[in-house]
């Protein structure tokens, strides 16, 4: 293995920045961009530009995608358990890196350190740990098809795997996407997200140190200039993105014509359903895990539409914006602050809006905490955490995903109502459902359309855990050993006549 100690932890995130800036990852090496064009990157919690951003077009992409595609039958000739060992190596490495790449997020993104970005770091290391095990999970079946002749499936690499990641948790959802591709024997080409492209690069740099040349490429650059051309590249095999409904259509429009499978992780709706006999302290308590509070909402499985049955809801959203309250906003990188900023101008001013429509249409806006006082954050993109009372079922607030602070509290009076309500979205993503009565419990999780239900609890995503939607959240799973056999590798039949 290369010598990996080369690289020291650097925990300030701006040194950080000036060594990253302007580049790209390709076979190994930070280059610039080929038409030398970089964009500005903010920081949002004072809209300061934090550094230059390699601007990556087409060339770029087919630099990146020739070195993985030179490098990816060797990789995969390598045998599965020495790939799997390289993996959790850069798991172990990246968890020394884990403080300087929670501070490098949160600078770039606006996530509080403490609550959200430091988290994610944790779950970024554990990621490559994970599949780093899974190695020789990479089995095939022999199948009973005729005695005379042994037959077999194996499971083979891809190729190339295009990644295009968001920028609301960009090193883990990228975690989730290249460590099981490599582990499979692919290489891999991300594009990173235009708000947060250095803590995926900083990643990138660190794994760099001890994988073959090439076979982790990195790119920045926005989605039409840089994400189609890597999804349209002749030799991308597989696309994997998570981002928004319509750039996710988008990508598998111009997959189709190549005919290459695509994994796509798009919105939400989540909703919450509240029973009457649900212990009400733990319900609220997963409704802020559940909303993402602390990440300002931006979460595609954010429980947004919290169904509260007639009979509680007073006390559920007295006891909810009791606790929302009690959340410090401020700075990111700051350690006593829970709730950063949204990520971008369009962000907030989307949020915004939606927050003004929640109150044009009747809605009550029972807006919690405090904006900070601190003059230095005046101009972030701070939006108070909102619950809304009183809107209609038809209000867009209720039905369109928001990315933002804003959660809807419904009430209801029978379960068949709820269900129906809950299941009236065009998402599918998460659901959860509150109650002591085992058999609601049951029968709910059997009629949610969602693709990740809990009861009485509301856990982020985990590595083991299959996750992915229904409907028009998506397409395919990611985490766990499925994603890795069913999304990374094709199946190959091989027949041998015995006689
Ligand atoms: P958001 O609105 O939350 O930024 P997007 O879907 O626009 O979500 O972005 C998610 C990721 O998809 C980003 O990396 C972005 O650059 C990329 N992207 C956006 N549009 C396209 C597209 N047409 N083709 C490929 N990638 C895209």
């Amino acid at each position: 293995m290369p010598d990996a100690s080369a690289l020291v932890a650097q925990t300030d995130p701006f040194a950080l920045v000036r060594e990253l800036e302007g580049k790209h990852l390709i076979d190994g090496k930070l280059v610039g961009p080929a038409t030398g064009k970089t964009f500005d990157v903010l920081n949002p919690a004072n809209l300061q530009v934090i550094g230059q951003a390699a601007e990556g077009e087409a060339e770029d992409v087919d630099r990146a995608v020739q070195a993985a595609a030179r490098v990816q039958k060797a990789w995969a000739a390598t045998p599965a358990r020495e790939r799997g060992k390289l993996i959790a190596a850069c798991g172990r490495l990246l968890e020394q890196h884990k403080e300087e790449l929670a501070k490098l997020v949160a600078l770039e993104t606006g996530k509080a350190l403490r609550t959200e970005s430091r988290v994610e770091a944790g779950v970024l290391a554990d990621a490559f740990v994970f599949y780093g095990g899974l190695a020789s999970e990479l089995k095939g079946e022999s199948v009973p098809f005729n005695p005379d002749m042994l037959t077999v499936t194996t499971r083979e690499p891809i190729g190339v795997v295009g990644a295009i990641i968001p920028w609301n948790v960009p090193m883990m959802l990228m975690a989730f996407k290249i460590a099981p591709a490599l582990v499979a024997g692919n290489a891999v080409v991300v594009k990173s997200a235009e708000e947060a492209p250095y803590a995926v690069l900083r990643i990138c740099q660190i794994m760099n140190q001890v994988l073959p040349k090439g076979l982790f490429n990195l790119l920045s650059g926005f989605g039409p200039e840089c994400g189609q051309p890597l999804v349209a590249h002749p030799k991308v095999g597989k696309v994997t993105f998570t981002g928004s409904v319509e750039a996710g259509k988008a990508v598998y429009r111009t997959a189709a014509e190549k005919l290459i499978p695509v994994t796509l992780e798009l919105g939400g709706k989540s909703p919450m359903i509240v029973m009457a006999d649900a212990d009400l302290d733990k319900a609220v308590a997963g409704a802020i895990a559940g909303m993402r509070f602390t990440r300002q909402g931006q979460s595609c499985t954010a429980a947004s539409r919290i169904y509260v049955h007639r009979s509680i809801r007073h006390s559920f959203v007295d006891a909810l914006k009791t606790k929302v309250d009690a959340l410090v906003m401020g700075d990111p990188l700051d350690e006593k602050t829970d709730i950063g900023t949204i990520v971008s101008q369009q962000q907030f001013e989307r949020v915004k809006s939606y927050i003004a429509q929640g109150e044009a249409e009747g809605g009550t806006a029972h807006r919690c905490s405090a904006l900070p006082a601190d003059a230095a954050l005046s101009q972030g993109y701070y939006v108070q955490p909102v619950i809304f009372t009183e809107l209609k079922e038809n209000s867009r607030l209720v039905g369109e995903e928001i990315f933002g602070p804003v959660a809807c509290v419904l009430d209801f009076d029978g379960y068949e109502e709820v269900l129906q309500r809950a299941n009236a979205s065009e998402y599918g993503l998460a659901a959860t459902v509150w109650t002591r009565d085992l058999h609601t419990a049951l029968d709910a999780t059997k009629r949610l359309e969602a693709g990740f239900v809990q009861v009485n609890q509301n856990l982020v995503v985990m590595p083991n855990l299959s996750y992915g939607g229904v409907k028009h959240s998506g397409l395919g799973k990611e985490a766990s050993l499925e994603a890795m056999l069913e999304h990374f590798t094709h199946k190959k039949t091989i027949i041998f006549n015995m006689q």
